[in-house]
Formats: C-alpha cells, structure tokens, sequence
C-alpha cells in the first residue's frame, strides 16, 4: 500500500520544474497527514438519544448520552494524532446542540480541509432487548467495493486494533465490516447521510455496544474512551505507515472479582459475568527506573484502569484495596502497543 503522503510528495515533485523540485519536494516531505474527525450526534437534546440507566456502582441511576462518549473519544484521538504528528481537523470539540451540525455541513467541512481520511466515531446498540458487543465499520459502497477507494482496507486496519481490546469482552472473535448499501435496505446506494457526500477514504466507526450495560459503564469512564482513541489511532498509524514512530506504550485492563457476580444485565458475556471492582488502586513500577504511577479505579462499576505513554521495558503492576494487596503481576510494555492485564481476585462480596 502506498500511503497518501508518498503520493503527495510524487505529486508535488513531478508538477515542479528545475531548481525549485528539491526544495518543494523537501518541504512536502514535511507535510503531516490530514485526518477528518467527526464524533457522533450531540448537544444532549432529544436528537441525542438520553439513556439514563441505574448504575450498582453508584447505587442510582445516573444519565448515559452516546455523545458523550463519542466526544471523549474524538477529543481523545485528535491530542493523541496530534501528538505522533499528524494535522487533524474536527467537526467540534464541545457536546451543544450549535455544534451538532448537518450533515451536508460535515462533509462540506471535510472536503475542504484538505482531510487525507475522514472517520466518525459512534458507538452502537441493537435497540431490542437482546445484546451483543463488538466492533462494526461501516464504510460507503457495497461490502468489499467502497466508493471510495481504501475505505475497506483503512476500516480492516483501525477494527484490527479495537478487537485486540482486552479490557471489555467481546461477542465475536473477529470485527465486522461492511458496506454501507449492503449493509443497510434502504434502498440502492442509500446508505449512511454521514458518508453521502464523502470523497475521502475513511468509515463511520461503531466502536462497542452502549446498550449493553458492561460496557456502558466502561464507556463512562474517560480512560477507557481514550483507549478505544488510542486504538483507532494504532489503525491509522499502520494505514499512514507510522506504526514504529510513537516509541511508547499502553498498560490496561480491568479489575473483577471472581466471587461477586454481576446482576444488572441480563446478558452477560465472557468475564462480564464478574462484578468489576471500584476504589482499586492500581500502581504501575518500572523495574528499570523504580518509578512509580498510580491509577484508581473509579466508582462507576468497570473496574477499568490504564496507564499511557509507558517507556517500553519490564514493570510490576500492584493491585491494592484498603492497604491490601490483592495481586502482583510482571509485565513486558512494549512501544506502540497494549499491554492489558486483567486482575481477577477471589474477594467474599462485600469486602
Ligand atoms: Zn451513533
């Protein structure tokens, strides 16, 4: 695969003449690729779709809005693509209605920021009583010939990643992509308003399931919205030929205790079966250094934790509640990856 910035620099170098090719070709060289955010719905109005749920770990119900989520998300993977390098352009980073534009209006906004990709972020639900959880990327065309060329390979890249997420449990082993006209009956080459008029190579990406009440209460949690950032962002790095650049690495996971069984979903999947634990601290090592970083899980019933920007090497993570430790585990961090490590514990509820 060529990526789109070789193609740039082929472009420019070949349409300049005489002296200046070097320079131009030089400065295009220094041309960051462009990518086109646009986070979900917004503005937390009727058009958004208020699901307030009772949450265990609060002990009430509290609100839900997928915007809020998507919003996180995409803040998230703008500072994060900033950071490796990147040009990223936006549809908004605040959740009002004034910033939940039209949809003509955001690919209008794409096609003129000069975006080499455009991506949506969504989360998804099946709007029945039945629940599922896994990553879906829907881009325009039928299924295996987008419109826009590279969509489906790009799409392949980015679920690869969100798949390899540990920290939640999944349904299906492997992510699920598609067309849009294949995938929805709406009619021939109806499809999504969010890709209609879209140009760029790029998806509208399903991240999970916000119906499924695990992983709602996951997607409440900021770090856990900003792993599924730093994911998405994996897949594009590997679709720009910039996996190797950021030098740094992830440790996540989740906190469960064996004994205690969840009882607020219906359905549950995988270790979902196990109450997640609140108020745990985690603390993060580095066995080269002696340094140390902690992090608490939350009290909003995920038990997620995450610790970013790790220099690669050798580290123990020391699990701890009230001034007991609950678990001891070595772990390798390597650059530009995930290291996830589930603390499963064995504690009589209650305790
Ligand atoms: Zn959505």
């Amino acid at each position: 695969m060529i990526a789109k910035t070789t193609i740039r620099v082929l472009a420019m170098a070949v349409c300049i003449v005489g002296g200046c090719l070097l320079i131009n070709a030089q400065n295009a060289r220094e041309i960051a690729p462009r990518v086109f955010i646009n986070p979900g719905h917004g503005g937390h109005d009727s058009n958004d779709r208020p699901s307030p749920f009772l949450n265990v770990g609060v002990g009430d119900t509290v609100p839900y809005y997928e915007s809020d989520s998507n919003i996180l998300k995409g803040n998230a993977l703008m500072r994060i693509l900033s950071k490796k390098g990147y040009e990223v352009a936006t549809t908004r980073i605040n959740n009002t209605s004034a910033d939940d534009l039209d949809l003509f209006e955001i690919m209008s906004l794409a096609a003129n920021s000069g975006a080499d990709m455009f991506f949506a972020i969504h989360s998804n639900a099946t709007g029945t009583s039945r629940k599922t959880n896994f990553p879906l990327a829907l881009y325009r065309g039928y299924t295996g010939t987008p419109a826009v060329a590279g969509s489906d390979t790009i799409s392949a890249l980015i679920m690869k990643h969100l798949q390899g997420n540990k920290a939640t449990s999944w349904v299906r082993e492997t992510p699920v992509l598609a067309g849009d006209w294949t995938f929805y009956d709406w009619g021939p080459k109806v499809g999504l308003g969010v890709l209609r008029y879209n140009k760029l190579p790029g998806l509208l990406s399903e991240g999970s399931f916000h119906d499924y009440i695990p992983e709602r209460c996951r997607l409440l949690n900021h770090e856990y919205c900003w792993l599924e950032a730093w994911n998405q962002s994996l897949g594009i790095d590997e679709w720009f030929g910039k996996e190797k650049d950021y030098g740094l690495g992830v440790v996540a996971g989740r906190v469960l205790n064996e004994k205690a069984l969840r009882s607020d979903s219906e359905q549950l999947f995988g270790d979902d079966m196990y109450r997640p634990m609140n108020h745990v601290r985690l603390t993060l090592i580095s066995e080269a250094s002696g340094k140390k970083r902690e992090y608490y899980t939350d009290y909003l019933e995920n038990g997620v934790f995450l610790f970013k920007d790790i220099e690669p090497g050798e580290y123990i993570l020391i699990a701890e509640k009230a001034s007991a430790e609950l678990s001891r585990t070595a772990l390798h961090v390597e650059a530009n990856k995930v290291t996830y490590s589930n603390v499963k514990v064995q504690l009589a509820e209650g305790m």
